[in-house]
């Protein structure tokens, strides 16, 4: 299993997610000189092109997409591309791509296509013998739009490869700052004697877009904001925060540890959910349309969801975890609070506590806030006058001479080199379906509807008395 691969099989290399990050993403790992100077890259999708077609295909996305500092070379990048039409779903076509990637080679395949596409590539590919111990395979999401379907891909995958074999992308563990979350919590002493319900009085994960639709209305609207975001990402997110300290840094060591977190979630219950979708209203100074005008027609595709969570173990009984998400808020920003407990007593007569308040920004800025309380200068004669400061650590600031990759980068190059730790394992994507088909099913018992909400807004009023009714105010 630790073999560096020599051939990357990109499917789906015509694509918008190949286009925008993953060819940029390959040429500036090649830019920094982190690829063996012998990986090729075949590119394989539907349109007929030649080699030649498809390094000018690649060439106008690195112009458009990749800063001019980080390029490079592109003519030594663009000779590693080659490209191998192929339509997965015809028979015949698997044949020539086998030719082109050669004999004994060592594989990392990249799935960037539709997911129902997965199972009749992978049969074509294990025809022509592309599945054999030296190949591994990455998997782009969704995987699946519930358990049963998820189920199904994976057993496909299964079919040819062992789960070690296998790297199920979820682009949020490539970002720093959620690496930066496992540092945080298990590099320093401060924090871990803490990190329980006796000291946690909640905590909220935020995942906000400013954005509508786009051009992404045949996929989102059969999504919608839980599965495109909390079954994946937020989910993640939260299992970082709550998992117990794994023993190492091995990819199981710490996969063990979350899927015990996501198989100790709660079941919501009534009451515990909002949904929501936006109406028209002004988003970043601009005049906006809502959801159902974009899409054409009505829908009931949730935009927006804010949920209360709970994990059900010792270390979080009593803690809620707060998650929100939705399209067309305020600002866009993926951030983690964690709310610590108010002292046990205060001493300073008169004087407003605030309690201290861990701030984790993910996007668009990378950086760590503890609110702390410190006293006010002055002579204090009417007693000690306090006020919470901000100690801030702006990331970029931090490691100023340290380049900020995009999560793709550190996804692909742990993937060409078979480092699964930032990958998700099957048991893992299973209890996320587990949970969030709990709660699509409570919302079709009771009949949910979205509740609508002002685009440039926070979500529906709802949302914020989810919050309220315990006494939290979500942080904006
Ligand atoms: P896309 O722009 O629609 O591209 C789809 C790719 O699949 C194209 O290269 C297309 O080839 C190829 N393809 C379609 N049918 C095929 C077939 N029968 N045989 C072989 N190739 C076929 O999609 P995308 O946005 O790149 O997304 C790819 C995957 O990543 C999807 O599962 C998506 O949900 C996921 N994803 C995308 C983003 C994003 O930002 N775009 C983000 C997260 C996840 P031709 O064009 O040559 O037909």
């Amino acid at each position: 299993m630790t073999f560096t691969a020599d051939t990357l099989v990109l499917f789906g290399a015509t694509g918008d997610l190949a286009r925008r990050m993953l060819l940029p993403s390959l040429a500036a790992l090649d830019h920094d000189k982190l690829l063996d100077e012998d990986l090729r890259i075949v590119g394989t999708a539907r349109s007929e092109m030649s080699d030649h077609d498809f390094r000018s295909f690649a060439r106008e996305a690195l112009e458009k997409f990749l800063p001019p500092q980080r390029r490079g070379s592109m003519a030594d990048f663009l000779n590693r591309l080659s490209y191998q039409p192929l339509d997965v779903t015809a028979d015949k076509g698997f044949d020539d791509l086998a030719a082109k990637v050669g004999k004994d080679r060592k594989l990392a395949i990249f799935l960037s296509t539709a997911p129902s596409l997965f199972e009749t590539t992978i049969a074509g590919l294990s025809r022509v013998g592309l599945t054999s111990g030296d190949t591994r395979i990455g998997l782009e999401k969704p995987l699946g739009t519930d358990l049963a379907s998820s189920c199904e891909i994976n057993d496909a995958v299964a079919a040819a490869f062992p789960e070690d074999r296998i790297f199920r992308i979820d682009h949020y563990l490539g970002k720093e700052t959620v690496q930066n979350l496992i540092a945080l919590r298990f590099a320093n002493v401060l924090f871990e004697p803490l990190w329980n319900a006796r000291h946690i009085e909640d905590v909220q994960i935020t995942v906000a877009e400013t954005v509508g639709l786009e051009d992404r209305a045949g996929y989102y609207d059969g999504s919608g904001a839980l599965r495109d975001m909390v079954q994946n990402h937020m989910l993640q997110l939260l299992a970082l925060v709550a998992m117990e300290p794994p023993s190492g840094l091995s990819p199981d060591e710490v996969r063990d540890e979350k899927v015990k977190v996501l198989r100790a979630m709660r079941p919501v219950e009534s009451g515990e959910s909002v949904t929501g979708q936006y109406r028209g209203g002004a988003s970043s100074g601009e005049i906006v349309p809502g959801y159902d005008e974009e899409l054409g027609k009505p829908s009931d595709t949730e935009t927006f969801v804010a949920l209360k969570a709970h994990v059900d173990n010792w270390r979080w009984r009593g803690t809620p975890f707060y998650l929100r998400t939705g399209k067309r808020l305020p600002k866009r920003v993926t951030e983690i609070v964690v709310q610590f407990k108010c002292v046990p007593h205060s001493i300073f007569a008169g004087a407003k506590m605030q309690p201290n308040r861990l701030v984790i920004g993910i996007q668009p800025e990378e950086n760590i806030t503890l609110s702390l309380m410190a006293k006010v200068p002055g002579l204090d004669r009417d007693g000690m006058t306090l006020r919470s400061v901000p100690l801030n650590i702006a990331m970029p600031d931090a490691f100023s001479g340290k380049e900020r990759r995009i999560a793709y980068e550190r996804l692909l190059l742990d993937l060409i080199e078979g480092d699964q730790t930032l990958f998700v394992r099957r048991d893992e994507v299973e209890a996320q379906w587990r949970w969030i088909d709990a709660i699509r099913a409570l919302w079709a018992s009771e009949k949910l509807e979205p509740k609508t909400y002002s685009a440039g807004s926070w979500g529906p009023s709802a949302a914020i008395a989810l919050a309220e009714r315990d006494g939290v105010t979500w942080n904006e």
